[in-house]
């Protein structure tokens, strides 16, 4: 039986566990699909308290993990994907193996969310990308588009003015939810082009099987038209991952985990960390922070607990 098991292994997780393990507590964490979560895929962090020339994100969270197994915590590659909370101790399906632990923090973030158009999914690895970090690469000297208007796509947009000839950004409004700060950046690379009011109706792939174009709309106008592109990355936010937790810990509408003050959700023993809770700031250093807050609640409830 485990004291506690943490989900996931991205900056949240990986700091509760550098706290549980310091507290002795001997956390088994599990890494997911996407061990290093949202930092993995990112580049330079630049707001992370403590590194004035900025740092990798994948080498950040890499970090924070060798720093939690120092101190003893055990890393298990693997999903969970099914979880019993109704009793105690709860159990966790960890890809056909349960395990029983006292306390649980979920730390399972956010995965990338999809636009769901005619196209998309079947040409992802084709020309289709949510990840620029990942897919830039193969787009050295191509025509990219990126779909967003938030940070996210400001700072796809950037990168992948690496690597493509140019980078068009598409953004169904004509007003951006990105930070000033980004924004600007974004509009000061020469290599971007915009398209605001627009909307993507479709991915094409011209029988080619790989990407070739995308079928545009003016929301306005209600104009359509082609466009050429090789490269199509989509960066509209994410959507949580809470799918095994599903019908037992409080989840609002969108998926999200709610919570029920600090760390705690509606189970007690069982407590959050991260964007599978956080829809609003959603940085590393609060996640980190969120990481830290359940690891100290967990030690709190199990002291109480005896
Ligand atoms: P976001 O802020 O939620 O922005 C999502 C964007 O996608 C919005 O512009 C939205 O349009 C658009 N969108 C959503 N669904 C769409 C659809 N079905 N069709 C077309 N467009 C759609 O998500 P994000 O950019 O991933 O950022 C999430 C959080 O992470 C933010 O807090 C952000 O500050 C943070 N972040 C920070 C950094 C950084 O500082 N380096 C980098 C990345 C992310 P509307 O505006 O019309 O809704």
């Amino acid at each position: 039986m485990h004291n506690v098991v943490i989900v996931g292994a991205g900056c949240a997780g990986n700091t509760a566990a550098v706290y549980a393990a310091r507290a002795n507590l001997k956390p088994l964490v599990v890494t997911g699909h996407h061990p290093g979560g949202q930092l993995s895929l990112t580049t330079l962090v630049e707001n992370f308290p403590g590194f004035p020339e900025g740092v990798d994100g994948p080498v950040l969270v890499e970090n924070i993990r060798q720093q939690a197994e120092h101190f003893g915590a055990e890393y298990v590659n693997g999903s969970v994907v099914e979880a019993s909370l109704s009793d105690r101790p709860f159990r966790l399906n960890i890809d056909d193996r349960w395990v029983e632990t006292r306390t649980v923090i979920v730390a399972s973030g956010a995965s990338a969310r999809w636009l769901g158009i005619p196209g998309e999914r079947q040409l992802v690895g084709h020309g289709v990308s949510s990840c620029a970090t990942c897919d830039g690469f193969f787009f050295r000297g191509k025509k990219i588009m990126v779909a967003g208007g938030g940070d996210s796509a400001m700072e796809e947009a950037n990168f992948l003015t690496r690597f493509g000839s140019e980078v068009t950004i598409v953004h169904r409004r004509d007003q951006f939810r990105a930070s000033r700060i980004m924004l600007d950046r974004a509009r000061a690379n020469p290599k971007i082009k915009w398209l605001t009011s627009t909307l993507v109706d479709e991915v094409l792939d011209d029988g080619q099987g790989r990407v070739t174009a995308v079928q545009l709309r003016d929301v306005k106008t209600g104009r359509q038209w082609r466009q050429e592109v090789d490269g199509f990355f989509v960066a509209i936010g994410h959507m949580p991952n809470t799918a095994p937790f599903r019908g037992q810990i409080e989840l609002d509408a969108e998926g999200y985990i709610v919570s029920h003050g600090g760390a705690r959700t509606s189970i007690p023993g069982v407590f959050h960390a991260g964007d599978v809770q956080d829809r609003v700031y959603r940085q590393a250093i609060t996640a980190a922070a969120a990481g830290c807050m359940a690891a100290i609640e967990v030690e709190r409830y199990l002291e109480a607990a005896g």
